[in-house]
């Protein structure tokens, strides 16, 4: 039987359209805005793919749906790290499942978005919003409430919190890497592209995205067998582990989707935000 890559999505997304275009009209803070959710919703996708490496590499087992119990531990790995910029991270990833969502056509859902392997876009956000607002109910209700996550259930997300904690810890606790010492079992390699992700590339690269992640897990776990952290044009936008190469790969269509996602829909949104806030504060000040 042929093994099956584990991706991120279960259909190509959208139309792939390159982002150079769009990003020359941008100022510069909205640029590096754009970089920013970009490269945090890639980070939380390649800890996804992680995830299923992790099932694959390690015999784990998974009691429940894989792709949601991936996603678990992604955000779980972020929620622990609990800096500013992981907190960023894991709002810029739950914003990325609510506008794709809000792409997904209105003509309402077919019986593929319920047999598929993935949950819905508006599910993956609220179990993100589940697993934040029961770490941290004062810093994140507001973000649940956004989301539209009632009161009611926030209270009782603690309980699905403690249950992925401790599930992924007692998963992993034989494979922590107790005592630090470098290994080469995690690579890097960015494969060739079309020059329409040139952009794209060059801000994976300059960032450090892969190869800060291929730190962490080196630093962190220890694994039986070498593994490689892959950017590639796929053809798709998606992201993908591969079993027969033991290969987390992320596509370059898949950082360029969210460069796209954010210039066009979410950074007009929060602009009008940031902007009613300012005339309200200054209100307040006259
Ligand atoms: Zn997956």
């Amino acid at each position: 039987m042929k093994m099956l890559r584990k991706t991120i999505v279960s259909l190509t997304m959208l139309a792939i359209s390159g982002a150079s275009a769009v990003a020359a009209e941008l100022t510069n803070a909205q640029r590096d805005a754009a970089i920013t959710f970009t490269l945090n919703n890639t980070r939380h996708t390649l800890l996804h793919e992680i995830g299923h490496m992790f099932v694959d590499q390690l015999a784990l087992p998974v009691l429940g749906k894989e792709e949601d119990a991936v996603d678990t531990f992604a955000t779980l790995v972020m929620l622990e790290e609990s800096t500013p910029a992981s907190i960023e991270g894991l709002v810029d990833t739950m914003d990325g499942w609510v506008y794709t969502d809000r792409q997904t056509p209105r003509r309402g859902y077919s019986n593929s978005d319920f047999y598929g392997m993935h949950s819905l876009d508006i599910q993956r956000s609220f179990a993100m919003a589940c697993l934040m607002v029961a770490h941290d109910y004062d810093g994140f209700t507001w973000l649940a409430t956004r989301v539209g996550l009632p009161h009611d259930r926030q209270e009782t997300c603690v309980e699905d919190l403690r249950l992925a904690r401790n599930g992924w810890r007692d998963v992993l606790a034989p494979h922590v890497r107790d005592d630090y010492s470098p290994n080469r079992k995690v690579s890097v390699v960015y494969r060739n592209h079309d020059e329409t992700y040139d952009e794209i590339v060059a801000i994976l690269k300059q960032n450090r995205i892969l190869e800060n992640t291929a730190d962490w897990l080196r630093k962190s776990y220890v694994l039986p067998r070498p593994v490689r952290l892959t950017a590639e044009e796929c053809g798709q936008v998606n992201a993908f582990y591969d079993p027969s190469t033991r290969e987390v790969i992320l596509c370059y269509e898949w950082a360029d989707y969210f460069f796209e996602l954010f210039v066009n829909d979410v950074m007009p949104v929060r602009e009008r935000f940031a902007l009613i806030r300012e005339l309200k504060l200054e209100k307040m000040e006259r």
